[in-house]
């Protein structure tokens, strides 16, 4: 065993999580809300006689619930949002060797005991598991399994989760720390999108008339009917008024480079890449995340003014992307 594999097991079985309380025990507001919201309609989570009927001695809350009863609230996260220091050493020792680049893989929940009203839930994680290296189609690392068990007061495991990542260094990594002016290669421009479709977008009630106007190659933007505000990303309700009226404006297409990244990897299919993902601030004075045509990616700038263009991307998914804009006084 290399020495650096051997430095690499020393952190299996260390602990993530020490075992903590959910703040809550198990009740039925939250089982109530979130059955509501995940549209399950099995009676045995409200119903005593309907889990009764199915051999249980009363209402049980749903198995997947187990993580939400030990969710740290909102503000104890954002007080303390800090990786553990096992976890910061880890990835220290993987970066150190090179293994710079992380994709998730895989994760794998088990149900064992089920929980009822009153139930108090503990999380303990620890890493449970770290690959030899191995050769992937992304790069050669090594798979990290952490593992959250989650306990009653009983002390009986409710569940586990394992969580795979691998850790890997990428392919072409001449590439990956290509810097600045550099434009793409010829091999690049020849390569073309990775095949595949773009990921869909989540479409709601909120936001499908935005992605149903850009099939038209109309970029909208809401406005509040009420204040008149105008927001983006889409959503039902004024931030300044609370009005839930709005209709929509057209954008006129003209904005600035607001800021912008250039990504390298993961490479996910229906991408072309090095990828130019740019907040774009329009004229109106809304921002949008949006993709760059005609332009190499290492000649972006912040603040470069743009102007609307259109991906088709594929029949289903129209979005829009901006260029550099032609000079007026040129
Ligand atoms: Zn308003």
């Amino acid at each position: 065993m290399s020495e650096f594999f051997t430095t690499l097991k020393g952190f299996e079985g260390k602990v993530l999580t020490p075992t903590t309380w959910g703040p809550d025990e198990v009740n039925t507001p939250m089982i109530r809300h979130w059955i509501q919201t995940m549209g399950d309609t099995n009676p045995i989570y409200l119903d005593d006689d309907a889990a009764r009927a199915t051999g249980r001695d009363g209402a049980v809350a749903p198995a997947l619930m187990a993580q939400v009863w030990t969710m740290r609230t909102f503000t104890d996260k954002m007080a303390n949002n800090d990786p553990s220091q096992v976890w910061t050493d880890l990835i220290a020792t993987l970066d150190g060797a090179g293994f710079t680049s992380v994709v998730a893989t895989d994760s794998d929940f088990e149900f064992f005991t089920e929980l009822r009203t009153g139930d108090r839930v503990s999380l303990t994680e620890v890493i449970e598991d770290i690959s030899e290296e191995k050769k992937t189609g992304l790069g050669t690392g090594h798979f990290v399994t952490t593992l959250k068990t989650y306990r009653n007061g009983n002390d009986e495991t409710v569940a586990t989760q394992r969580w795979r990542t691998l850790r890997f260094k990428p392919k072409g990594g001449e590439e990956a720390g290509s810097r600045g002016s550099e434009k793409p290669s010829a091999k690049d421009e020849k390569a073309g999108p990775i095949p595949g479709l773009r990921p869909r977008p989540a479409l709601n009630a909120d936001n499908a008339f935005w992605f149903e106007a850009a099939k038209e190659h109309r970029l909208v933007i809401q406005r509040c009917s009420n204040c008149g505000t105008l927001r983006h990303p889409t959503g039902p309700m004024c931030g300044q008024c609370r009005s839930l009226d709005w209709d929509t404006v057209d954008a006129s297409g003209r904005g600035i480079v607001y800021s912008f990244v250039v990504n390298h990897h993961p490479r996910i299919p229906g991408f072309e890449y090095p990828l130019v993902v740019a907040t774009i601030e329009l004229e109106e004075g809304t921002r949008l995340i949006a993709n760059m045509t005609g332009i190499a990616p290492g000649d972006v700038e912040i603040g470069m003014p743009v102007e609307l263009d259109w991906i088709d991307a594929d029949p289903d998914l129209t979005l829009p992307a901006f260029r550099p804009a032609v000079r007026e006084d040129s």
